[in-house]
């Protein structure tokens, strides 16, 4: 199950995403946590991020589009992924529709949660109150005046992708001012409604794809492969087609220069992406080969 969880800076979406990891056994991916990461290390990325961030601003695409194609493409994100805080703006959500795309993954659905903006103080106050009770070190950017421009670039550049989804029919709204666990139960049966999980198995802990299509579709690549490992490598191949389609609607013409250097990671991921599905069906094929001539 691959979601986003959408809504304002104070709106749950943390809260919420540590929750569906608890229940679907998916990772929550968040651009936020992997920034202040970074600039607690001292990485390059860390360093170009910390003052964006301090001021409540958003750090450049490209720079956030790079971190969540990395990320993807790990193991742990196989069985699926909440994306908190990502995507932020139109060109990050055409970057992540041409990844997906390129990996051959399938997003399921967009879970905004909606809140009325005048409580957001209020929480985020309660939130730095609560932390500091528990000795926890505060975010640089919790406070009145970095809240209220982040609201603004919310409102700005996040607001649109509402309409962008909710156009490709992915969009599911939910009140964010509800209790916690209506708030929970509420995504749930969405998730149910649009088939991302099972109904009988909703609160067990099971996805769809985690309960049923995967261990069929595993049955049946080992059983193809087993048959026609000439096959199996050309499926591994594959994704360099998409790396090739994806380069060319990167040069095709972009807006402008800023979606152009985004376009150019996504290249690069699927590039990166389908490299390493080529390496691994040949040495498929050359471990099959070599038992063939064992036997023989
Ligand atoms: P968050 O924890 O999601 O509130 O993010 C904290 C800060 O990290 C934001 O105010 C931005 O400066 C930066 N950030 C996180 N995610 C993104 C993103 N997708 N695009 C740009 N900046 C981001």
């Amino acid at each position: 199950m691959r979601i986003i969880l959408l809504g304002p800076p104070g709106s749950g979406k943390g809260t919420q995403a540590q929750l569906l990891v608890q229940r679907y056994g998916i990772v929550q991916l968040s651009t936020g946590e992997m920034l202040r990461a970074a600039v607690a290390a001292g990485t390059p990325v860390g360093l170009k991020a910390k003052e964006i961030m301090a001021s409540g601003s958003l750090v450049p695409d490209e720079v956030v589009v790079g971190i969540i194609s990395d990320r993807i493409d790990q193991p742990d994100a196989r069985n699926g992924f909440i994306l908190d805080g990502f995507p932020r703006t139109v060109p990050q959500a055409e970057a992540l529709d041409e990844l997906l795309k390129a990996k051959r993954l399938k997003l399921d659905a967009v879970i905004e949660l909606r809140v009325n903006e005048s409580a957001l103080l209020h929480r985020v106050e309660t939130r730095v109150a609560q932390m500091r009770e528990r000795g926890e070190e505060v975010r640089l950017d919790d406070t009145p005046e970095v809240l209220t421009k982040r609201l603004a670039n919310y409102r700005s550049q996040t607001e649109p992708l509402i309409h962008y989804y909710s156009e490709r029919r992915k969009l599911s709204t939910i009140d964010g001012m509800m209790a916690i666990d209506e708030v929970t139960r509420a995504i749930d049966r969405q998730l149910q409604a649009l088939g991302a999980v099972e109904p009988q198995e909703a609160g067990k802990g099971k996805t769809r794809s985690a309960a049923k299509t995967a261990p069929v579709k595993k049955a049946r690549a080992a059983k193809k492969s087993a048959k026609k490992p000439a096959k199996a490598a050309k499926k591994a191949a594959k994704p360099a087609k998409s790396a090739k389609k994806a380069s060319k609607k990167a040069v095709k013409g972009p807006r402008n220069a800023a979606k152009k250097s985004v376009k150019k990671t996504v290249k690069k991921a699927a590039k990166k992406t389908a490299k390493k599905a080529v390496k691994k069906g040949a040495k498929k094929v050359a471990k099959k080969v070599t038992k063939k001539r064992a036997k023989r």
